[in-house]
């Protein structure tokens, strides 16, 4: 039998080169507390936390996460990692069972599950290992030859520059886009028409033949959103992602019902009776956890099957492998996002800092590699000068 013989975790701070913030990029929570200056400050994350979980005949499964770096590696070293070693990965049910109820009163959402995550993740990348097969072949294997992406950038700026890259987007192949809004509730008309005018100069390079998408990253309100919506309408987006906080559920629900733009949402959504929630009340028509947050692979494949019995698909926040192999199992996950390697600005893109073999995009599809053990990534020691480590 294999055992886990060790859980290591690291904190990976960027102190390189970073693109600097510019005013009305994207809108985030932290915009309705009326304070000037600290809006974009909130809306970075260059941190980075990686987790190892090694077995006893040293094969070592890399699982990571994103959301409070330093804080999710204290509750991993503290409290999972001691749950965990000892056991038999191959029992990942059982081990995911038993972080979750030992932790019951504190760690179902946030950073406990995302610590859950980041061991969940790093188990199945083991298992991948320890058998020699991708991840994916262990989940449901291949529902598609090539995994189809969506482009996602296109924070909001100067009209210009927007339509420069999104013209540099279409002729790298893309079919889909997703931008973000730059205005809210506090802007006013005013705001609301800068939104208007950076839809339709987005529309203006892609025509209508192509997926367009918006997320609000929860910078909107409820009234906000209802007296936008009848403007989006004539844009045709596919989605219109968190347009308020992750915990209005009812406010999500009420928007999807208005029937004027697809809801989407969930990549601040945990486990698999969170996102429940989200299906059983039709709070979104696209889901959108994150694999890395929501209590990992065995969470998702959980939470695949609820939204594929509620015929909603599944498009999981970021780009990463762990998303790609559940989207390349899951007949019911059309496509991924996928972020564009680009230099360090908002912190989404770190994870191409620090690992190596995150597939790309080509075409406006990426693939899988049938010949690749686990997840396919190994951490890099390319980019170390930039990075202070935290052990
Ligand atoms: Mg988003």
């Amino acid at each position: 039998m294999t055992k886990i013989k060790s859980i290591r975790t690291r904190v990976w701070n960027w102190t390189g080169p970073t693109v600097p913030p510019q005013g009305n990029f994207c809108t985030n929570a932290s915009d309705a507390l009326g304070m000037k200056g600290d809006a974009m400050e909130s809306f970075r994350f260059h941190q980075w936390l990686t987790c190892e979980v090694e077995a006893d005949d040293g094969t070592i499964g890399i699982g990571n996460a994103a959301l409070a770096p330093s804080v999710t590696k204290k509750a991993i070293d503290d409290w999972y990692a001691p749950l965990v070693v000892g056991e038999d990965p191959f029992d990942y049910a059982y081990i995911w069972e038993k972080m979750y109820r030992r932790t019951q009163a504190w760690g179902r959402k946030g950073v406990g599950m995302t610590a859950m995550s980041a061991i969940d993740i790093a188990i199945w990348d083991l298992m991948g290992k320890l058998v020699d097969k991708p991840v994916f072949k262990l989940l449901g294997g291949r529902t598609k030859e090539e995994i189809p992406v969506y482009y996602s950038k296109l924070y909001s700026g100067p009209i210009d520059v927007m339509q420069a890259e999104a013209e540099e987007a279409m002729k790298a192949g893309y079919q889909a886009f997703k931008m973000r809004f730059g205005w809210g509730p506090r802007d006013g008309m005013a705001g609301m028409r800068e939104n208007l005018k950076r839809i339709e100069c987005v529309r203006e390079v892609i025509g209508y033949d192509k997926d367009l998408m918006a997320d609000a990253y929860m910078g909107w309100n409820l009234d906000y959103t209802k007296r936008m919506l009848p403007k989006l309408a004539p844009f045709e987006l596919r989605w219109l992602e968190e347009p308020v906080i992750g915990d209005d559920t009812t406010g999500y629900a009420e928007l999807n019902a208005m029937n004027i733009v697809p809801i989407s949402g969930g990549e601040h959504e945990f486990s698999v009776m969170g996102c429940k929630n989200l299906l059983q009340t039709n709070a979104v028509s696209v889901l959108q956890y994150d694999t890395n947050r929501v209590g990992g692979i065995t969470a998702a494949q959980k939470i695949n099957a609820i939204a594929e019995a509620h015929q909603v698909p599944v498009i999981p926040h970021a780009g990463q492998m762990h998303n790609y192999h559940v989207t390349m199992a899951n007949t019911n996950c059309p496509m991924s996002e996928y972020f564009p390697v680009f230099d360090v600005e908002v912190g989404n893109e770190l994870f191409y800092y620090i690992f190596e073999g995150d597939a790309e995009a080509q075409d406006g599809f990426l693939q899988l590699d049938e010949e690749k053990p686990g997840l396919g990534i190994t951490i890099t020691d390319k980019y170390l000068e930039h990075f202070e480590i935290t052990e």
